[in-house]
């Protein structure tokens, strides 16, 4: 038998107790008398304590344990002459009596504890041993609670799991694919699935009515920060529902796992449409912990300030307070900031309601003094703001003002720890213009409808009409971060087709992409739509956590490489032939 407890659980109440524990030695401290061990596994750490006077031999054998060595004591439980308030076997410790090594450790090259030395890459080439640390251990637990949680929701509104395969056929969701060759039909691939969009559809055409599926999503995106190529969703789908069932129904799960596994009680979640998260934040994913609203400006145009004469648009933010909080230089060091090429903007104007109702601009010279405090009195700043100002083509400006809105943000401290802030962005664009492709885009995906009132428009409409049409598409946003999207989807052939067409695929190609789908539409389809959930950012963001890789036992780096098993590598000559691939191989 390796243990009667784990080492988490004992307590006062034990004292006296015989136990058999077993784990990895944290730390030993020898204190010439006594030789101390933390003993620890997944549950807590346990104090162990060996007595030189009484037990000489078991004492020396301690001695020589090392970090993380695995072994295994059999003692007495005893009450601590000086106890640990921070831990909850602080109060006792085992008198050891027997002591096996299990198996010894080679000295770690970082420390296993709360806070350890290494850094990043050494910490994923040993993932095994920063996994035993109690940070990751956290979160990979509570991960897996999460996803039970999220099975006992849906499963009790009857929700049905299914399987899709994994290795499929291309599906568009804005990536590239992962693909896998394949042996037994040379020179033709297999797949990756971005998401199991087009199976999910063929499910609520088999009736089976409502979906859902924690599943590996594979995209061949470069890497930004905080992106794995690999990662998880709870994908689910539901017929016979309009847009309204769904945001209902994924409220109710989000709600329900805020106050399972957190104790929070969610209240409602806002709605606003996507071009107001525009307008009103520069973002379709605004965090909405704190206000800085966009404001129009444009009034600042037509007063011989030729830079904001020549701008498409003028707007800004009032930084509640920040006056006095903002010297000259601080201000070029935000100007700066603001100038990198990340952000990309031109300069920064700014505008000082002084206490005592002064105004201080960096425009000033354009501008009279009462012109600029009628402007702020206006636009609702209060002496001791500072308006923020940038203007020029109104789609770049909004996105450089967002950025400048959340840095804001985060300077003035706006930002509550522990508060979470919901939104549901709605009435997304259904297709996107682009102009360097001349293309369109699907801004959600390609099976996405237009809302009602637009399908006879997108059937008939001319060029322009397509820029204006909208979609039951929706997003969820909390703090700032898109945590799900889904839309209602097309479920009659000729409007599908007619999509592919405005998407730029020939009859052809999209009859041999989606042919089984535009088949199936034939047979029967229910009115149908649905909504994933980025897995592994719902948990970090429940845990106010900005790194999606903490909540991944196996997580690739920047780079997209497993550093653990060093992956991806080559393949050799013989696989190559297999596969059919050796004309790849390389010289070496
Ligand atoms: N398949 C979509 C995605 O991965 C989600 C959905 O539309 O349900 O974003």
């Amino acid at each position: 038998m390796y243990r009667s407890h784990n080492c988490g659980a004992l307590r006062i109440s034990d004292v006296n107790t015989s136990v058999t524990l077993s784990g990895w030695v944290q730390k030993s401290r020898d204190l010439g008398g006594m030789t101390f061990v933390d003993l620890r596994d997944r549950y807590g750490i346990t104090q162990l304590v060996f007595n030189m006077e009484t037990q000489e031999d078991l004492c020396l054998l301690a001695r020589k344990l090392g970090r993380e060595f695995v072994i295994k004591v059999e003692g007495i439980v005893r009450e601590r002459s000086s106890k640990n308030a921070n831990r909850a076997t602080g109060d006792i410790e085992i008198e050891v009596s027997k002591l096996d090594v299990l198996n010894a450790a080679q000295v770690p090259p970082f420390t296993i504890e709360e806070d350890t030395d290494g850094g990043e890459d050494i910490r994923m080439k040993y993932r095994y041993l920063d996994l035993r640390r109690g940070p990751l251990q956290r979160n990979i637990m509570f991960r897996s609670k999460l996803a039970i949680e999220t099975r006992k929701y849906l499963d009790s509104l009857s929700f049905v799991e299914v399987e899709t395969p994994v290795l499929i056929k291309s599906t568009p969701e804005g990536a590239r694919d992962f693909i896998v060759p394949s042996r037994m039909n040379p020179g033709q691939a297999y797949a990756l699935p971005q998401s199991p969009q087009t199976f999910k559809q063929i499910l609520m055409i088999s009736g089976y009515d409502r979906y859902f599926q924690i599943v590996k999503c594979f995209r061949d995106e470069d890497l930004r920060a905080d992106r794995q190529p690999e990662f998880t969703q709870i994908d689910c789908e539901m017929s016979f529902v309009t847009q309204e069932d769904i945001l209902n129904t994924f409220e109710g799960l989000t709600k329900h796992l805020f106050k399972t596994l957190k104790g929070i009680e969610l209240s409602d979640f806002p709605r606003m449409s996507y071009d107001d998260a525009m307008a009103q934040y520069g973002s379709d994913k605004p965090d909405l912990r704190f206000g800085m609203k966009f404001i129009d400006l444009n009034e600042m145009k037509g007063h011989d300030f030729p830079v904001f004469d020549n701008a498409e648009f003028v707007v800004g933010i009032n930084a509640e307070g920040a006056a006095d909080q903002f010297s000259n230089k601080d201000i070029k060091k935000l100007t700066e900031w603001m100038q990198r090429p990340q952000v990309g903007a031109k300069g920064l104007v700014y505008i000082k309601y002084g206490q005592d109702g002064s105004v201080k601009s960096s425009v000033g010279k354009f501008y009279s003094e009462e012109f600029l405090k009628g402007l702020l009195d206006a636009k609702g700043a209060k002496p001791g703001d500072m308006m923020l100002i940038l203007c020029g083509e109104t789609e770049k400006t909004r996105k450089q003002l967002n950025e400048l809105r959340l840095e804001m943000g985060n300077r003035l401290g706006l930002i509550k720890e522990g508060d979470f802030k919901p939104l549901w962005v709605v009435d997304f664009p259904l297709l996107e213009w682009d102009e360097e492709s001349e293309r369109f885009h699907a801004m959600h995906h390609p099976f996405t409808s237009p809302k009602k009132e637009d399908v006879e428009r997108m059937l008939n409409g001319d060029h322009e009409t397509m820029k204006a049409l909208r979609a039951d598409a929706y997003d969820l946003v909390i703090n700032g971060s898109e945590i799900g999207g889904g839309s209602i989807r097309i479920h009659d052939r000729d409007l599908q087709s007619r999509n592919f067409d405005l998407l730029g695929f020939t009859k052809t190609e999209a009859e041999e992409q989606f042919g089984f789908l535009l088949g199936a539409f034939e047979y029967g389809a229910p009115p149908h739509g649905g909504i994933a959930f980025g897995f592994d950012r719902l948990c970090a963001v429940l845990n106010n956590q900005s790194s999606i890789r903490d909540f991944i036992a196996f997580p690739k780096n920047n780079q997209g490489r497993d550093m653990m098993i060093d992956a991806p590598s080559r393949l050799d000559i013989q696989q190559l032939e297999d596969l059919a691939l050796e004309s790849t191989a390389s010289a070496d």
